[in-house]
This record gives structure tokens, sequence and C-alpha cells, in this order.
């Protein structure tokens, strides 16, 4: 099995340096910083090639 460092899906910063929050996505996980938390949220598609699918996430509409 992998023990990958858990690192920010955008910065790649780990554990050590930011707390992430953890996800999980098609029974993948994945995590990220506070920081980056509100692009997931709001413009997903930033994350398009780092989150395998999540171009499929439409974001919070305004
Ligand atoms: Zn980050």
């Amino acid at each position: 099995m992998t023990d990958k460092q858990p690192e920010c899906l955008h910065c790649q910063r780990t554990s050590d340096q930011v707390p992430l929050v953890h996800l999980v996505y098609a029974s993948q996980d994945y995590y990220i910083c506070p920081e980056h938390l509100p692009i997931l949220i709001h413009e997903p598609k930033k994350l398009a090639g780092k989150l395998p699918g999540v171009e499929n996430l439409a974001g919070h509409q305004h």
C-alpha cells in the first residue's frame, strides 16, 4: 500500500506545514488545506486535472 504523505491537492503542502481537510471522492482519499478549500467549493473546475472527475461538479452557484 501507499504511505504517501497527505498533501494539499492544490499547493502540495503537507500536514507538517498546514492543517489538511480530508476528502473522500470516488473511494479515493484526497486532502486540501483550508486556504484552498474555497476553490473546491466555488471553483472546482480550477482543480480539474488534480482531482479526477471534478469537472463534473457544478460548483456553488451565485
Ligand atoms: Zn493548499
